[in-house]
This record gives C-alpha cells, sequence and structure tokens, in this order.
C-alpha cells in the first residue's frame, strides 16, 4: 500500500502511545517505517533514517540479523506459541538456564512475562507475598521505597512505583503509595564532587531507612541511570550504600535494568560496577535484541523457597500471563546472548562509548546544553534556555521535539524526554554511524536552538 493511504488509515484508526493524537493527526509527514537493514530503518516513502533511538532502547546488533532472523525461522517450523500453565517448552528452558548463567551472583529463578512494565510489577509481587510467606513471616513488611523520577513501566503496579510527574500525577488517585527519596535530579558530577553528591543523596535514604525499615517490603529501583526520568545519572557508589541499608534492615534490593540490562552502560548489567547483587532483577527491551516482546524477572532460591508448599498451603504465586514463555521470543533471545557472549560484544561497547564520550565533549560548552549525561551507550543532552541566568525551556517550547524533527529532516530518528536528548543508538552501531549520529544531534540543536 502507498504511503498516502497508509497515512490516511493511520490517523483514521491507531493511537499512539505517549503521542498528541491532535498534532500527530495534523502531520502531514507521520513516520511509517516499511523496512531495516543493520542500524538503519527505511520508511515508506523509501528515505533512510539512522535509528537513533535503537527502535525504543531494545534494538542491539541492528538489524535483520542473520543469526537471530535463523534461529526465528527454525523454531517457527516447529511451534510459535504453548502456554507455560502446566507445561513447558525448549526455548524457555534452554533460555532459563543462560540467563541464570549470566546474571549477577545470587539469582537462581526465571519468571517471564511479555514486558519491562509487567517484569516490574511480577517484582514487587513477589516480594510483597514473599514477606507474607517466609519462616518467620514478617507481613508488616509491605512498604516499598523508590527514587523520584524513577520510571518502571506504565501499568498500575508500576507506575505506583515510579516517579515521574507528568506521566503519572494523573493516575493518583489508582495507586499504591510508596515511599520515595530523591533522585540525583539537581546534582551533576560537573557541579559538585561525587562524594558530596552522594552524601547528600544518601541522606535521606538513611533517615527513611531509620524511620521505616521495619516496614519496608523492598527498595525498587533502576541502577546507575533513571532512564525515562531523563537520563538521570546517580553518583558513582549510591547503589552500594543502598545495598548496605537493604541488608542492615533485612529489605529487599528490586534492580529495574530494563532499560541498562546487556551491555547499555558498559557491563552486562548496571549493577556489576558498584560490585552489587540485586534479590530482584527486571530485565526486557535488550533481551530478544528488540525483536519480539519479552521480559524476565530473576530471584533467589530464598525467595523462590518462600512460595513452596503443598497445593492447599495456597503459597503459589498465582501470576502469568498467556504469552509467558512464547516459544518465538525464546529463541531470539537465546540467538540474542549467543552474540552476546561473544568476547567482543562488550569491549565492543567500550569502544563505543569511548567514541561518543570525545565527540559529545565540544558540546559541553554549547550556549544551550547544560549538561551531558553518559554511562556506556546510555545518555542525554540537556538543553537549557538561558545558560548564564539558569532558565529552562517551558513545556510548551517543546524543545526537545524540536530537536528530533530537526535530526529527522537529516536522517536520524532520536526521540527527547522533555528538554533532554536521549542518546540510546543501537549497542552495534558503527563508529562512522555515531559520528553521524553526533553530527546531525549537534546541527539540530543549533537549528532548533536559534528562535
Ligand atoms: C522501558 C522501561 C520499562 C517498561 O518496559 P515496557 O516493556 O515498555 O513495559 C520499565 N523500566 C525501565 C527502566 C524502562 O526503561
Amino acid at each position: 500500500m502507498n504511503y498516502r493511504e497508509l497515512s490516511e488509515k493511520d490517523k483514521k484508526y491507531l493511537w499512539h502511545p505517549f503521542t498528541q493524537q491532535q498534532e500527530w493527526v495534523l502531520d502531514k509527514d507521520i513516520t511509517i517505517i516499511s523496512k531495516g537493514k543493520g542500524t538503519f530503518l527505511y520508511d515508506a516513502k523509501g528515505k533512510k533514517y539512522l535509528d537513533g533511538v535503537s527502535s525504543l532502547w531494545c534494538n542491539v546488533h541492528g538489524h535483520r540479523v542473520p543469526e537471530i532472523d535463523k534461529a526465528i525461522q527454525k523454531q517457527l517450523k516447529k511451534i510459535a506459541h504453548s502456554t507455560m500453565l502446566g507445561a513447558s517448552n525448549e526455548p524457555a528452558i534452554l533460555l532459563a538456564e543462560k540467563l541464570i548463567k549470566l546474571a549477577p551472583k545470587g539469582l537462581t529463578r526465571a519468571f517471564y512475562s511479555d514486558s519491562g512494565s509487567e517484569a516490574n510489577e511480577i517484582a514487587a509481587k513477589m516480594a510483597f507475598q514473599y514477606w507474607q510467606q517466609t519462616k518467620p513471616a514478617k507481613p508488616k513488611k509491605n512498604l516499598f521505597l523508590t527514587v523520584r523520577e524513577g520510571y518502571h513501566g506504565d501499568t498500575i503496579g508500576s507506575v505506583s512505583l515510579g516517579g515521574v510527574n507528568l506521566f503519572h500525577k494523573i493516575f493518583g488517585p489508582m495507586l499504591f503509595k510508596t515511599l520515595k527519596v530523591k533522585s540525583p535530579h539537581d546534582y551533576t558530577s560537573r557541579k559538585v564532587s561525587n562524594a558530596r553528591w552522594l552524601e547528600d543523596c544518601v541522606k535521606e535514604a538513611v533517615v527513611v531507612f531509620k524511620k521505616y525499615g521495619s516496614r519496608l517490603a523492598a527498595v525498587h529501583m533502576e541502577p546507575l541511570m533513571e532512564g525515562a526520568g531523563g537520563m538521570l545519572a546517580h553518583p558513582w557508589g549510591y547503589l552500594k550504600v543502598i545495598r548496605k541499608l537493604c541488608d542492615k534492615y533485612d529489605v529487599l534490593l528490586i534492580l529495574d535494568e530494563v532499560a541498562t540490562g546487556f551491555g547499555r552502560t558498559g557491563t552486562m548489567f548496571a549493577c556489576e560496577q558498584e560490585g552489587v547483587n540485586p534479590d530482584v532483577l527486571c530485565l526486557a527491551k535488550n533481551l530478544t535484541a528488540g525483536y519480539l516482546p519479552l521480559a524476565v524477572t530473576l530471584t533467589t532460591e530464598k525467595i523462590y523457597k518462600a512460595f513452596l508448599g503443598n497445593f492447599e498451603s495456597t503459597r503459589t504465586f498465582y501470576h502469568g500471563h498467556t504469552f509467558t514463555g512464547n516459544q518465538l521470543a525464546c529463541a531470539a533471545a537465546l540467538a540474542n546472548l549467543e552474540l552476546m557472549e561473544k568476547e567482543e560484544f562488550l569491549a565492543n561497547i567500550g569502544k563505543n562509548s569511548q567514541i561518543l564520550q570525545e565527540l559529545l565533549e565540544p558540546l559541553v560548552a554549547h550556549p544551550h546544553v547544560t549538561d551531558i549525561r553518559l554511562r556506556g551507550m546510555m545518555g542525554g543532552i540537556e538543553l537549557i534556555k538561558d545558560k548564564k541566568r539558569n532558565i529552562s525551556y517551558g513545556y510548551a517550547e517543546k524543545i526537545g521535539y524540536k530537536v528530533c524533527s530537526e535530526a529527522k529532516k537529516l536522517g536520524v530518528l532520536i526521540r527527547p524526554l522533555g528538554n533532554v536528548i536521549v542518546l540510546m543508538p543501537p549497542l552495534a552501531i558503527s563508529r562512522k554511524d555515531i559520528v553521524r549520529l553526533i553530527e546531525v544531534i549537534s546541527l539540530s540543536i543549533n537549528r532548533a536552538t536559534r528562535v
């Protein structure tokens, strides 16, 4: 079908995520992707774009990777899907084994779902039920401590755990209460020393633990960098302190590595950089290299055992989804992890991160750039209206969107988070394409801020 017809039907029938439809339907140039190859996307008009946002933070090795294509085709010849409720399947079993081998120490059990939001819901429900069933039971431990500006997905449980005001505020009355400590938000390593920054961030957490430690079921947070909250980097050492507090007060640590997991921040999992092992780990996005929806919640034997008992005990974890452990998705993930196990995988991310870092350096002095944050291949460029007087762009100025719209004209697809331009290219991006990406972003910032 041609572009014009597709565009009309899109505007007639679809409702896009995180999109003001009133503006969308007026846009005469909506992007309709028809194919991809490597780190490029091609639209229905035949225009080529660099996939600068890795198809929403999940593409790893590029599009149409022969090894993953083949694994899915092979699986498709056997079966696409059968249920995990009361049955099992080979790709799900083999993937679980691989994940447990790869995961931080202590994580021994894999529970599948279909999206990052679900992986987080599952983690929270597991932690909640755990305290009621562990021996001796501590049912009073039913509170969750979270970090402001955290993002754990869009279902109601994960929204309760999150703290991005713009997305979450309207749902306030629907949410369960959580305790929140401040996000590293106002601090960057540039403005104060890491030690001061860390001290300030930790201070509040210590107070909350002292007051509520005996009531806390878990700390639920993103490690190293809060993603959708605006690419907000944590001070080094923060996660380690939180782990210590959790140990001291007998609180579970749930890490949401949906965005940071599988190499995104330079190590297989972000928590490795702080030498921290979580009690529960949520993974999704990169798990199938951006091919198919699949998520997993990993947990320890200690938590798993609290759910054991005879049938009548009703200690079962009553949770599951229709497509839990889907064969095609698990086959894609297995092929992806095989590629990730190659030595070059992490080394290449390290190199790419270094290149990014160097190319971004000149932008620090830009009159409309106030901060650049980067952890591995995950970063953000924060824009400011008036650097000297520290005046931010207002929401209505749509500066992030303007930059991305300029970039689109230049053949690069990226997305903003408010005034932050997100840096999330496919992990396997070439040096040449990183150079192009940063050139286009710099030029787009110039064009969009010169008003
Ligand atoms: C994207 C994301 C989620 C939600 O994952 P979905 O698959 O979109 O439901 C949760 N946590 C983090 C940190 C994310 O980046």
